[in-house]
């Protein structure tokens, strides 16, 4: 299937001084009132009109969960947002979002289960270390359920961290992993259409 980069309609927006473009990674595992989880993103991203403009979504993905393998698959997507919040008010709303959706941390599970996740993976060229924000998102290069999607929608634009593309952040991830094929897999779903949004 044809890559669905986004890359160049954003480039040129990038250019009005307060839009910038972040990209947003979504996840879930649990169904939420929604529905199930491709339910649950397809609804949240709806949500996300409170934050600024979804300008591309990638496709949805299954992938395997990562570190507590007791759960079911994930569906995860990532879609890039033009806004004007500054990066801690959009975690703000994201947050605010994970709860709307049910999101419940009171099992305290690193990389459980859960309705929803909602992280700021980039966000317009930026680097951010602060304790509870940090930009590019930390584990952003060891997921390729975080990868895989954000390759397909935006694989020139530069992780700042380490000065590489995206593509160039998936190729290291896979290179050697080649066999792990179901880690990953790209799905459909009528609830979620893939591409960019005119
Ligand atoms: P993970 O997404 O790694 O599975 P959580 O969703 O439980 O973990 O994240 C918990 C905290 O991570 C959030 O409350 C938030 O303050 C912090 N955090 C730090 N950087 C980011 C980021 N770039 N995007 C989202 N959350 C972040
Ligand atoms: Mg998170």
């Amino acid at each position: 299937m044809p890559g669905r980069s986004c890359t160049l309609h954003s480039t040129g927006r990038d250019t009005l001084k307060s839009m910038r473009t972040a990209y947003i990674g979504m996840g879930g595992n649990l169904a939420s009132w929604a529905g199930p989880p491709a339910a649950t993103l397809a609804a949240a991203v709806l949500r996300f009109d409170s934050l600024g403009r979804v300008v591309c979504r990638s496709s949805l993905y299954s992938t395997e969960p990562v570190g507590f393998a007791e759960q079911p698959r994930f569906v995860n997507a990532v879609v890039e947002l033009e806004t004007e919040l500054e990066p801690r008010e959009l975690l703000r709303g994201l947050l605010a979002l994970e709860l709307e959706f049910g999101r419940d941390r009171s099992a305290g599970i690193a990389n459980g289960p859960r309705t929803l996740d909602l992280d700021i993976l980039l966000f317009g060229g930026l680097e951010i270390h602060e304790p509870d924000l940090e930009v590019p998102h930390p584990r952003l290069a060891e997921r390729a359920f975080v990868l895989a999607p954000l390759n397909e929608i935006a694989p020139e634009v530069i992780d700042p961290r380490s000065g590489g593309t995206v593509a160039r952040l998936l190729a290291s991830l896979v290179k050697g992993r080649e066999n792990e094929s179901d880690a990953v897999v790209r799905v459909e779903s009528d609830r979620w259409r893939p591409g960019r949004i005119v």
